[in-house]
């Protein structure tokens, strides 16, 4: 499942063949994905210029001319690839169909932009861009980690009488929006803070601690994504995932990367989800 640093890749992915662009033809190829599509989909999306290609969570937005923005969500599988990239450098052959492509934007510049979702969690809707935080799927959302609203403070007050594990705290998307799985375990690790840590029992500068790490680990994987982005460019246009490697997550049995710690990495469930750390670095 795509997390923020995978979401934010997208989102660079697609703005260079899509904002200030205009939305020539869409292809909606189904009635729903996860949800039913808005009415008259295809119609309100077409003529209308992509002002600005922006990113909430895990959702990207785009802003329309029209006065309404496009929200999209990957879901579990969702992938975006671009081809016929107008640009030059990355200028490939449009693909031919493929099963599961669901939603096609072929934009003015000649860029065609093709949603494929093989298991259709994915979502997309249009809403009012001066409303879209009031959204139902945006105004339950807490700050970006990325942004000015996510602090110290705030994490230390969020964090405040909790009696839920500090994995299950940082997953609420109400507390910080956009964290998953597997940042969380990354954070918590160089945090040194063990995930079964009862949210209110940690310190507050231990707290407050973890609020440069959270960003730092997501920095460094929308780092990874930019690079992974150039070759995905270069190969297949094909936007959504990208390999990058991990202090602790899915490294079950494996030494711990610690220096002087001769443990290795534990995997715990945790409200359905695994949660990979140190039992000996990580309390
Ligand atoms: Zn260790």
């Amino acid at each position: 499942m795509p997390e923020l640093p995978e979401v934010e890749t997208v989102r660079r992915g697609l703005s260079p063949a899509m904002e200030g662009v205009v939305i020539e033809k869409a292809d909606v190829n189904r009635p729903d994905l996860r949800w039913p599509f808005p009415d008259r989909m295809a119609e309100r999306l077409i003529g209308q210029r992509v002002d600005r290609l922006r990113r909430r969570s895990k959702y990207i937005l785009a802003d329309l001319s029209s006065g309404e923005t496009l929200l999209i969500h990957l879901g579990m599988s969702g992938r975006m690839t671009v081809s016929g990239d107008p640009l030059g450098q990355y200028a490939r052959e449009h693909p031919m169909a493929q099963k599961h492509d669901h939603v096609v934007f072929h934009m003015a510049n000649g860029a065609r932009i093709t949603f494929n979702d093989p298991r259709r969690f994915g979502a997309m809707d249009l809403l009012p861009t001066v409303t879209a935080d009031a959204h139902k799927l945006l105004s339950v959302l807490g700050p970006e980690p990325l942004g000015n609203d996510f602090h110290e403070q705030h994490l230390i007050d969020a964090f405040q009488g909790k009696n839920t594990p500090v994995k299950s705290a940082l997953l609420d998307q109400g507390i910080v929006a956009g964290l998953g799985n597997i940042y969380v375990c990354e954070a918590l690790y160089r945090g040194r803070v063990s995930p079964r840590r009862k949210a209110g029992q940690i310190s507050a500068p231990r707290v407050a601690a973890l609020v440069p790490i959270i960003r730092q680990v997501l920095r460094e994987a929308i780092e990874a994504g930019g690079s992974s982005l150039r070759d995905f460019r270069q190969a297949d246009g094909e936007l959504g995932y990208f390999q990058h490697s991990f202090d602790v997550y899915g490294r079950e049995g494996e030494p711990c990367r610690t220096q002087e710690c001769d443990a290795v990495i534990t995997r715990i469930t945790q409200s359905g989800r695994s949660s990979f750390y140190c039992t000996q670095c990580q309390r």
